[in-house]
């Protein structure tokens, strides 16, 4: 006796919004979104661990220029963010 539902039948085929690659979600899960009353995830599980990771990992670094000799460095703040980065020497330059 197989009283084991096939989770493919039961399961919605959905497009990753991230990576455009199809995942399922499967009736389980969407009964436990609609009784948080969430929206279905529109990410895949991969989409949606990467995501995590990167909100968690609030050390992200990005590529900028030091706003005093335009050389090019590591920060932690993005280019486009408006605090006035200084490279090392710079910083230092400037304490001094
Ligand atoms: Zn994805
Ligand atoms: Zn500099």
């Amino acid at each position: 006796m197989n009283t084991t539902a096939n989770p493919t039948i039961e399961s919605e085929k959905v497009t990753c919004k991230g990576c455009e690659k199809e995942f399922l979600i499967i009736q389980a899960e969407k009964a436990f979104y609609k009784k948080k009353g969430l929206p279905n995830p529109e990410l895949c599980p991969d989409c949606r661990r990467q995501r995590r990771l990167s909100l968690r990992n609030e050390r992200k670094l990005f590529k900028r220029t030091c706003d005093k000799c335009r050389k090019e460095i590591i920060s932690t703040y993005r280019a486009e963010s408006p605090f006035v980065i200084y490279c090392q020497e710079c910083f230092w330059k400037h304490l001094g």
